[in-house]
C-alpha cells in the first residue's frame, strides 16, 4: 500500500520478518494434502485471523476428480540389519513419499531400491514425493480440510487470493504463500476496503477444485484474483498474467512491477504452474494471475530438501509482500471518472489548479481529456506513462473542484 518506510507499520523488513517467523513454526509439520498436519498447520493460521475450516468427505465427487481418504503418519523408518535408523523421517519428513500406504517388511536392499528416490547431483538433498492418486486402499476414510476467510468490503465483488498449503517441510515452494496470503489478510481485515476479499488455504490441485466445485455461486463475483506461491527465494519477480491476457489485475501487476525498481519478468498465462490452472480453466476463466519469484520447476532447491528455511529470506518476503498489497491497492483506487467541464479545457487557473507543476499539471491535464467514460484511471497512467498514484492524485484534486465525477458512484 504505502511505500517502504524503515520503521513504518509496513515496513518491508520488519513484514518480511513477522511472515519468516510464521515459515520457521509451520516449516517442521508434515501435511499433505489431507489429514492432521494440514489440520494443525489451519489451527497455528487461526491464531492470526478468524479462518474458517472446512472438512470435506473423503469420497466426494469434485467435477471429474474424488476428494482421497486421508493420510496421517506418526512414524516411518528404514533400519539395517543392527537396528540403526538409516533414513528416518523424525528426521526430515520429506524422507517418506507423501501419501504412501503403511509397510513392515524385511527385505532386501535390491527389493527396496525400486522405493528409494535420490537426486544424484545433489547426494544430500531429499527428494519430496507423493503418491496422491495411486492405489491407497491401506489408507482410512476421513475428509480433506482447508481454511478459507471472507473478508466483506463495500462491494459485493471480490478479490480472491489462493495458496497452497499442502507440502511437508519445504519453505518457498508452499510457505512462502502461506505466510504472505495471511499477512495481507491480517492488514485488509485493519483497513477499510471497497472489495470484498476471499483467502483460501488450500490442498494443491485438489483443494482448488473441491473450493470450484462447492462453490459456483461465488464465481460471478470474483473480479480480480492471485494465486500466491514461491515468493521468498532471491530470484527476481515473476507476474503469470491469467488466461485472459489484460484482465485488471494483469494491468495492475504490471504497472506495479514496472515502476518498482525491482528486477521482475511478465510471462503470459501457461496451463503448467500452480492452482492458476484451476482457476483459469475454460469453465472458469477467471481473471487471475500467479506471482511468485523463481517459477514452480525452474531451480534445483525446487522440491527438495534444500527448499529451506535458509532458502527463503525476510526481505524478499517482504518485497513480495509489497508488490501484492501495492498492486490490490491500485485495483481498490481504479476509477472510471467523467469531466464534467468536457468542451474545451476548464479554466484550471480560476480554480487554484494551475499553481501545480511538472508532472502533476501534467497528469491534471491526461485525466482530464481521457475522462469520457471510457478509460480508467489505469488505462490513463499508461498511454500518458505516468505513475498511477499521480494520476489517482490528479483525478482526487479535480473532483475536489467539481470538475470530475465517478462513473460507477452515483
Ligand atoms: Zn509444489
Amino acid at each position: 500500500m504505502n511505500g517502504p518506510d524503515k520503521d513504518g507499520i509496513m515496513s518491508p523488513s520488519r513484514t518480511g520478518r513477522e511472515i519468516y517467523e510464521l515459515i520457521q513454526e509451520l516449516y517442521p509439520i508434515c501435511r499433505s494434502i489431507t489429514g492432521n498436519g494440514f489440520r494443525q498447520s489451519m489451527e497455528i493460521l487461526q491464531r492470526h485471523l478468524p479462518l474458517a475450516i472446512q472438512e470435506v468427505p473423503s469420497g466426494t465427487k469434485v467435477f471429474d476428480w474424488t476428494v482421497p481418504k486421508e493420510w496421517n503418519i506418526r512414524d516411518a523408518y528404514v533400519k539395517n540389519a543392527e537396528g540403526q535408523r538409516l533414513i528416518d523421517f523424525r528426521k526430515s519428513n520429506l524422507h517418506v513419499v507423501g501419501h504412501s500406504v503403511p509397510i513392515r517388511q524385511t527385505m532386501s536392499l535390491e527389493e527396496l531400491r525400486p522405493h528409494l528416490f535420490t537426486l544424484p547431483q545433489h547426494a544430500d538433498w531429499i527428494p519430496y514425493k507423493t503418491s496422491y492418486y495411486e492405489e491407497n486402499g491401506d489408507l482410512d476414510s476421513g475428509s480433506l480440510t482447508y481454511g478459507e476467510l471472507y473478508l466483506p468490503g463495500n462491494e459485493q465483488e471480490e478479490i480472491l487470493i489462493s495458496c497452497h498449503a499442502c507440502h511437508p517441510s519445504l519453505c518457498n515452494d508452499n510457505l512462502s504463500g502461506v505466510g504472505i496470503a495471511t499477512m495481507l489478510a491480517k492488514q485488509i481485515s485493519l483497513t477499510a476496503h471497497r472489495y470484498s476479499y476471499r483467502f483460501l488455504f488450500i490442498p494443491g490441485t485438489i483443494g482448488a477444485i473441491t473450493w470450484l466445485a462447492r462453490n459456483e455461486d461465488k464465481i460471478p463475483n470474483i473480479r480480480h484474483g492471485l494465486v500466491l506461491a514461491g515468493l521468498g527465494d532471491s530470484s527476481k519477480i515473476t507476474y503469470k498474467r491469467s488466461r485472459l491476457g489484460d484482465a485488471d489485475i494483469d494491468r495492475a501487476a504490471s504497472h506495479v512491477l514496472q515502476n518498482s525498481g525491482l528486477a521482475h519478468q511478465i510471462v503470459d498465462f501457461d496451463p503448467y504452474g500452480y492452482d492458476e490452472r484451476q482457476y483459469c480453466s475454460p469453465g472458469f476463466n477467471l481473471a487471475m494471475g500467479c506471482l511468485s519469484r523463481a517459477p514452480s520447476g525452474t531451480y534445483p532447491e525446487y522440491h527438495t530438501s534444500a527448499d529451506d528455511l535458509d532458502f527463503i529470506k525476510p526481505d524478499r518476503l517482504g518485497e513480495s509482500l509489497c508488490i501484492v498489497s501495492e498492486a490490490l491497492h491500485l485495483l481498490e483506487s481504479n476509477r472510471t471518472y467523467m469531466n464534467m467541464n468536457p468542451k474545451c479545457e476548464p479554466q484550471l487557473g480560476k480554480r487554484g489548479l494551475y499553481s501545480s507543476i511538472g508532472e502533476a499539471e501534467r497528469a491534471l491535464l491526461w485525466v482530464l481529456n481521457l475522462s469520457d467514460g471510457s478509460h480508467d484511471l489505469l488505462d490513463i497512467a499508461e498511454k500518458a506513462g505516468m505513475r498511477f498514484t499521480s494520476v489517482q492524485e490528479a483525478a482526487a484534486r479535480l473532483v475536489h473542484s467539481q470538475l470530475l465525477r465517478p462513473l460507477d458512484i452515483p
